[in-house]
Formats: C-alpha cells, structure tokens, sequence
C-alpha cells in the first residue's frame, strides 16, 4: 500500500500509476467532494468484490459508478430522457447522483442485481483526473466499514482500510462532508432518494417539480418496497445510543437536552458551537456554526467518529431544520441515532 499526500498539490505522475493499479483490479481510496470513496474498475467484477468484502458491505446496497466525463455515460447506461439530461447538466460535475437505465456491460455485482445504475460525475480534481486516467467508470462507495460514518478526514479511516487497499490518496478534509444526492426521475419527476448538498430547491427549480422519498425522515417499513437498498441499513451509528432532540425554538432545544443529561453521569451533547456554554450537565463536542448548515454538514461524520471515544452512557444531538442542507444533515443525524428522535 502507498499513500499519496496530495493535500497541497497534486503530482499527476503519481495520480496516473494509481489509475492503472484501478484499472487492472486494484482498489484505491480517494477524495471527492462529498465523503472519501473506495473505488475500483466498475466494469471488472473481481475488483468490485474486494470492495464489498473490504466494507463489508451487504451484497444488495448497490454501489454509484463515477465518471469524468458525458462520453463515459454512454456505455452504462441507457435510454436517457431529456429531463435526466437536463438534471445531468445543471448538477455535474458536483454532489449529484442519477438512478438510470443500465446497459448490458454494467456487471450485476454493481447494481445489486437491479437493471438501473446509479451515476455520478465528481468535481474534485483528484477524483477526477484519477478516472480519467483509469479511462473506466469507478464504483466508489463511500470510504467506511459499512454502518460506520463516512470518512471525511483520511485520519479517520486510515485504521479501518489502510489494510485493504493498493493505494490511499489524501487530499485534505472533503468540502462537503456528507455523500451526494441521489434522485431517481419516476414519470419525469424527480424523485430524491438520499438528500445531500444539491437541496430540493435547487432540484425543484430545475426540473419543475421534486418528491422526497418518505424514507429520509421515517423508518423502512420491511413490507412495502425501498427505492434504494441503501435506505434499509444501519448506518452512521455510534455505538452509543444517541438521541436526536430538536426544536425550532433554541432555548427550548437547549432546556429539554439539560433535563434529560441531567439523569445521567457520564452523558454528551454534540451541538453547536454558539450552544456548547450551556450544558451544564454533560460533555460537549461541537459540529459547527449553527447558522451556517456548511460547516456543520463538513464536521458531522467527524463528531460522530469521536463519540465512542468518550464511553458516554448517552448521546444528545442537536436537530437543525431540516430544509435545504438541513434535510441532509437530518437525514444522516436520524439514522445515527436509529430513529430515537424528540421533536418539540
Ligand atoms: P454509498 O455508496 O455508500 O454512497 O451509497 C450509495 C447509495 O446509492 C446507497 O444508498 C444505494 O442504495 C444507492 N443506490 C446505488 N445504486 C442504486 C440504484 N440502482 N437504485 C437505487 N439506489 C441506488
Ligand atoms: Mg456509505
């Protein structure tokens, strides 16, 4: 295994071997603009199989294929209508991911056995200059033992994968913190799968309308069918139990957080920075600027990789609104928490 540091500048020289390690079945974990990914040649079966055994990831989540440019679409997928174009266009490259027809040549082992294939072109420049180089579509799920938060700080991760892997290449902290958006367009409308920076604003305004998948917010009902296997897993959970509290009203948040840490000895609250002072009764860990979702979205997976450190009995987290961003950060926050979430 090598590591590449490429925080302060990129060495294409370096960034080229690595793509032809990928290219001929090797895995390497690199930097997007969203999380850390894991990435091997998507077209090759056996690499991608050493992705699923490296995560641990169940067979059927199935896995985003990366590409560096529009040519590189025409040979996974099919059947493209205008509005998936259309959204292609105003989102990439960027955050955003697309469920589409798949051709033929997308082994099944990417897809979870469906006949759709989820893609994505990313703007982060080590990414892709890596599957330029590669000249294939990279299948890249995002760099984390599966159910563990994402990895958006190679510190983070390095322990979990440094073992699997032919190459790691740094890049610094990820920009956005939190994986792409993921619709899938049903009838012409776009349907959000998994909220990320790309907000259902921004969707709505380009498309004309835009449907939040139930899920985000509420549980899998085991007997009604997901739209996205990734939906009904475990996921970003620290082995502490957390709670999510949230209010609209700050002072009402805060009040009801310190009378439920006050019944425990060793409880932590991960909140806001502006916030932090005013637990009395618990740790605290901070996750940003409360009226900037950015930087929070940038820290969570980080903060919520730091929680077991403490051995807390309990883990209280501050809600944000959940529209634009918010939705995002929600989403990622309530399934941390397995749904234990007080809403007043
Ligand atoms: P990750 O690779 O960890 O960023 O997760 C990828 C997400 O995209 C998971 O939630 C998958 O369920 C979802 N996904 C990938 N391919 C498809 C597909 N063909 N249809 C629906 N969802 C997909
Ligand atoms: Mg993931």
């Amino acid at each position: 295994m090598e590591i590449l540091d490429f925080k302060n500048s990129i060495e294409y020289s370096k960034l080229e071997k690595a793509s032809k390690v990928l290219k001929k079945g090797g895995l390497v974990l690199f930097p997007t603009e969203t999380v850390y990914g894991i990435g091997a040649n998507g077209l090759d079966i056996h690499a991608v199989k050493k992705i699923f055994l490296a995560k641990g990831r169940k067979q059927d989540n199935p896995l985003i294929l990366h590409v560096s440019d529009f040519d590189m679409i025409s040979v996974i997928a099919c059947n493209i209508t205008e509005i998936e174009k259309k959204l292609m266009h105003a989102f990439w490259p960027g955050p955003f991911t697309i469920i589409l027809n798949k051709t033929s040549i997308v082994p099944n082992i990417v897809t979870g056995g469906l006949d759709t294939v989820a893609v994505r072109m990313p703007s982060n420049k080590i990414a892709q200059a890596l599957i330029k180089y590669s000249e294939v579509p990279v299948a890249a799920p995002s760099a984390n033992i599966s159910g563990k938060p994402s990895g958006t700080l190679l510190d983070d991760i390095l322990d979990e994968l440094q073992d699997k892997v032919d190459y790691i290449i740094d890049g610094g902290p990820c920009d956005v913190g939190l994986e792409s958006t993921v619709v899938r367009v049903i009838n012409n409308v776009p349907h959000i799968l998994r909220p990320g920076k790309i907000t259902p604003e921004q969707i709505k305004q380009v498309a004309g309308d835009v449907v939040i998948d139930k899920h985000i917010l509420h549980k899998f009902n085991s007997e009604k069918p997901v739209l996205s296997p990734g939906m009904k897993y475990r996921h970003y959970a620290p082995d502490s139990k957390c709670v999510l509290v949230y209010s609209v009203d700050n002072n009402k948040m805060v009040d009801k957080i310190n009378e439920l840490s006050k019944n425990y000895k060793n409880s932590l609250v991960i909140c806001c920075n502006e916030n932090s002072k005013y637990y009395s009764y618990a740790k605290t860990l901070t996750y940003g600027i409360k009226s900037n979702l950015e930087s929070i979205s940038k820290n969570i997976f980080s903060s919520l990789r730091k929680v077991d450190n403490y051995n807390p009995d309990i883990v209280f987290i501050e809600g944000v609104e959940s529209s634009g961003l918010g939705l995002a950060i929600m989403n990622r926050l309530i399934r941390a928490c397995e749904y234990n979430y007080i809403e007043i």
